[in-house]
């Protein structure tokens, strides 16, 4: 069971960093819920001493990933926040970063409340236009930080654009590649240095783990996130491995789907009196569609529409019923959200309505149920609105 160096991307998924257990031929790499390791004599063990700092299941859920995205190491973490903090400590004091705009929530609290306390430095624009990125950039900006598409108003950053004025300038761009998963686009082929994950998305799968992974292509980086995810610690556990491992398994099928059904979705609301607008990149009219269409493969899973009024969300929100009403995305199962007062009720007002973050504005991630009982859902949902 040898993985040829041209797999395909299916293939890769299923077996990258996965050997058959040496002891057992147990073919599924087992949970090695141990914290340490028996050495064999003083000074000789088979590589593993303490399991902050190796555990075998990590191991292969690092080697998997890694290839998945095509980098050359990765780094597994408690969470997609500590990863982001992971690769925020390859700044020094007095560093500055360029964030997209409408990035993640959690990920600007990071940075604006905690790590400008140690002398970094943040701007926030939109990174879909490349003249505010070159505007941006002064001579103590070291990294390029964007997210594409972004949540919930699924804007898109041109990664290869993105990567070359990163490097005219000598930075580094990382890609959250959270909403896209590396089956819809790999951002270290188009030049991105890092990518980071939270893997309680799409690659998990299955809403029943919360982690992070770093996938990196230079060996500066490489050698300095080892060394940071071992000194401050974050690491992920072996059962959180284990799942995630598993899910990568589907990671192609499951993809598949859920852009299939967001295609659906979207068409089906587009066309529903009740609903003013959708946003959704696989629609002709979302203003980066030709982007879309070269950089992703599919469109994802993720969409947002706008009902007119918070009344009418409410009533959407309240009336759905295979829809769960939940935060996080990236499952099988179909979630639906409010994001002003959910996830994006710590962005100020003003910066909300900045952005495009009405009161009106619903956001789904579209799950892989079939999709005519999603539409139905969401039919009998809508026809409450008055
Ligand atoms: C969820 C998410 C994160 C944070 O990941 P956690 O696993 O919740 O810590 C970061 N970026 C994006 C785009 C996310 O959706």
């Amino acid at each position: 069971m040898k993985l040829q160096p041209d797999a395909r991307f299916a293939t890769v998924c299923i077996h990258a960093g996965q050997e058959p257990d040496p002891g057992t031929g147990a073919i599924i790499t087992p949970i090695f819920q141990t914290a340490t390791y028996v050495q064999e004599e003083l000074g000789r063990h088979k590589g593993y001493e303490y399991a902050r700092t190796q555990n075998p299941t990590r191991t292969a859920l690092e080697a998997n990933l890694a290839a998945i995205e095509g980098g050359k190491a990765a780094f597994a973490f408690a969470s997609g926040m500590a990863a982001i903090g992971a690769i925020a400590s390859l700044l020094r004091a007095g560093d500055h970063m360029v964030v997209t705009d409408n990035t993640y929530g959690g990920t600007f609290r990071l940075f604006d409340k905690v790590l400008t306390r140690y002398s970094l430095d943040f701007s926030y624009v939109d990174t879909s236009r490349e003249d505010l990125i070159e505007s941006t950039i002064t001579p103590r900006t070291r990294m390029l930080f964007i997210e594409t598409p972004t949540n919930p108003i699924l804007r898109l950053t041109d990664i290869a654009r993105a990567a070359e004025i990163a490097h005219s300038h000598g930075l580094r761009l990382v890609v959250d590649n959270t909403f896209a998963s590396p089956y819809i686009q790999r951002p270290l082929d188009l030049g991105a240095d890092l990518v980071m994950h939270s893997t309680t998305k799409y690659l998990n799968g299955h809403s029943d783990s919360v982690g992070g992974i770093v996938i990196a292509a230079r060996d500066e980086d490489i050698e300095w996130l080892r060394f940071v995810q071992n000194a401050a610690g974050a690491i992920l556990g072996p059962f959180d491995c284990w799942l995630v491992l598993r899910g990568t398994k589907t990671l192609p099928i499951r993809m598949a789907q859920h852009n299939i059904n967001g295609l659906a979705l979207a068409q089906f609301l587009a066309a529903h009196s009740k609903v003013r607008r959708v946003i959704y990149p696989g629609l002709p009219d979302h203003p980066q569609h030709e982007l879309a269409r070269t950089q992703m493969r599919g469109f994802g899973g993720m969409l947002s529409f706008d009902v007119g009024s918070f009344e009418a969300a409410r009533t959407v929100l309240n009336r759905v019923r295979l829809h769960a009403l939940a935060e996080s995305l990236g499952g099988v199962e179909t979630l639906i959200s409010h994001p002003a007062t959910m996830t994006h009720s710590s962005v100020p007002p003003e910066d909300r309505a900045k952005l495009g973050i009405t009161d009106s504005l619903i956001r789904i991630s579209v799950g892989i149920e079939d999709v005519e009982d999603l539409k139905a859902d969401l039919a009998q949902a809508l026809e409450a609105i008055d």
